[in-house]
């Protein structure tokens, strides 16, 4: 761990923790979104595979990011290395917006910054000797002469822990972690500053994992690297990482040091993910939370929060403080299933099943119902909601009735985005804008929540919203 994460706890950092006039601060990240374009079917409608985030990276430390396969993660990582164009926001590495560098400059501002990739078999090409494989981003930058270059080369097989003899082998001739460290090796080559780590360890048996975390630990202490660390593994990052960010489809939930956000995460979505991990003492106490459904595409996503649709926590309208939570839970579904038929009439199947003239399969709104409700007991105040939806998606109107269940039992969480978004047209602001987090400890740590505009802990018993799921 960096000295700088052994220093984030203080007072300074109490302000905020991406101070633009941190002089430690190597990348700053501002609203940056990374769109892929829709195609016809999609009629354009674009991926927002990174969707307005905001933060820093200090020099020297090992940001970690997690979350979800498929929120944005591996996006981001090759967004900041330049391997993915930007569709907007900035990226200054030590105060320059490398999103505007073309050609040469970004050629040459490329080896600062270097991604080690997951898979070392996809990664290496097997008909080149290591030394070849190493070699190749000198060759690329025209680096000293030849010999120097193989010298180098060498040396740095050394310095990964494998040996020099292992220059004129070829890749099949490794083993997976040996594989990793010649990837690695290369992505050292060029001596850079900042290194996306791309779930460097997930594709290698756990036995080996252990000996490759510490070679990249020892290699950031040697060379005073700076890291990005991506991955799903949460208690490799727990071990590795100073601080980390909790991503969910596009936006990041919670950012800060990371035994802080592990011990006492701030935001109901960072408690869910870790909700998940397997506790090694089974009779110790935890707070368990089960996300519902999957992640909405990030294509359509949900207004308000982000994680709005599979909250356990989501905010509920004053009128139904009150209603049981078994029935809560229940509605929470129905607008889940309705908006998951939703999409799928979008996918592509769909659009293929129409065009050949079948229509799509689905159970009846009575049917669902059934399942749902059979066994509650229904507020008459609710049935009668129920019965104007049911009536909508009986005439074929089912974005009307989830419109209309939207309308009664949506609230705050869905209907606007947490805190920030008015600043955001402010345009006076001198500071780049960023969105309005909540600062949620003296650390700086940030979080994406509407709980947090009360001084409510969502985690009091009246306000987690699905008791089974605690
Ligand atoms: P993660 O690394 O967290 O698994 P990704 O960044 O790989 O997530 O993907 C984020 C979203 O962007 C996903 O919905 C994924 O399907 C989509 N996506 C990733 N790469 C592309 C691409 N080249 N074209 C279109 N969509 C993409």
């Amino acid at each position: 761990m960096s000295q700088n994460a052994l220093e984030t706890g203080t007072a300074e950092a109490d302000v905020d923790v991406d101070s633009h006039q941190d002089s430690d601060v190597m990348v700053e990240v501002r609203d940056l979104r990374t769109y892929y374009e829709g195609d016809g079917l999609f009629g354009g409608t674009p991926v927002k595979a990174v969707d307005g985030v905001s933060f820093d990276i200090k020099r020297g430390e090992t940001l970690g990011l997690v979350g979800e396969s498929g929120c944005g993660k591996s996006t981001l990582g090759r967004t900041l290395i330049q391997l993915e164009s930007a569709t907007g926001g900035e990226i200054r590495f030590d105060g320059t917006d490398i999103t505007m560098l073309s050609g040469t400059d970004l050629k040459e501002w490329r080896r600062n910054a270097q991604m080690v990739f997951q898979d070392p078999d996809s990664s290496l090409n097997d008909r080149m000797t290591i030394g070849e494989i190493v070699r190749e981003p000198l060759d690329v930058h025209d680096w000293k002469t030849p010999r120097e270059r193989r010298q180098h080369v060498k040396e740095l097989l050394d310095t990964v822990g494998l040996q020099r003899e292992h220059y004129y082998r070829y890749p099949h001739q490794f083993s997976g972690g040996q594989r990793q460290r010649i990837g690695i090796a290369r992505t050292l080559t060029l001596e850079p500053e900042f290194i996306v780590l791309d779930e460097p360890v997930s594709a290698l048996d756990v036995s080996v994992q252990a000996e490759v975390i510490n070679l990249l630990e020892d290699l950031q202490e040697e060379f005073g690297l700076t890291y990005l660390f991506i991955a799903h593994d949460l208690s490799v990052v727990r071990h590795i990482c100073d601080r980390v960010a909790v991503m969910y489809l596009g936006n990041i939930m919670e950012i800060g040091p990371t035994e802080e956000l592990f011990s006492n995460p701030a935001n109901p979505y960072t408690h869910s993910l870790l909700s998940a991990i397997p506790e090694p003492d089974p009779t110790a106490h935890k707070d368990r939370i089960t996300l519902q459904g999957t992640p909405p595409s990030p294509r359509f996503p949900p207004s308000g929060c982000p994680f709005s649709t599979r909250c356990p926590a989501r905010i509920r309208p004053p009128e139904y403080q009150d209603l049981d939570n078994e029935l809560w839970h229940q509605l929470d579904t129905l607008r889940e299933v309705l908006r998951e038929r939703d999409r799928t009439e979008k996918s592509v199947t769909d659009r293929i099943r129409e065009l050949l003239g079948k229509e799509p399969h689905f159970g009846t709104i009575d049917e669902i119902y059934a399942e749902l409700f059979g066994d509650q007991a229904v507020p008459p105040a609710v049935e009668d909601v129920l019965d104007d939806a049911a009536e909508l998606a009986r005439g074929g109107n089912e974005r009307a009735a989830l419109d209309l269940l939207g309308a009664e039992f949506g609230s705050v969480c869905e209907g606007h985005e947490p805190d920030g978004a008015a600043e955001a047209d402010d345009a006076d602001a001198e500071e780049p804008v960023e969105p309005d987090y909540h600062v949620v400890s003296p650390s700086g740590r940030r979080s994406l929540c509407h709980r947090h505009d009360s001084d409510a802990d969502y985690r009091k018993p009246e306000h987690v919203l699905d008791d089974r799921h605690r």
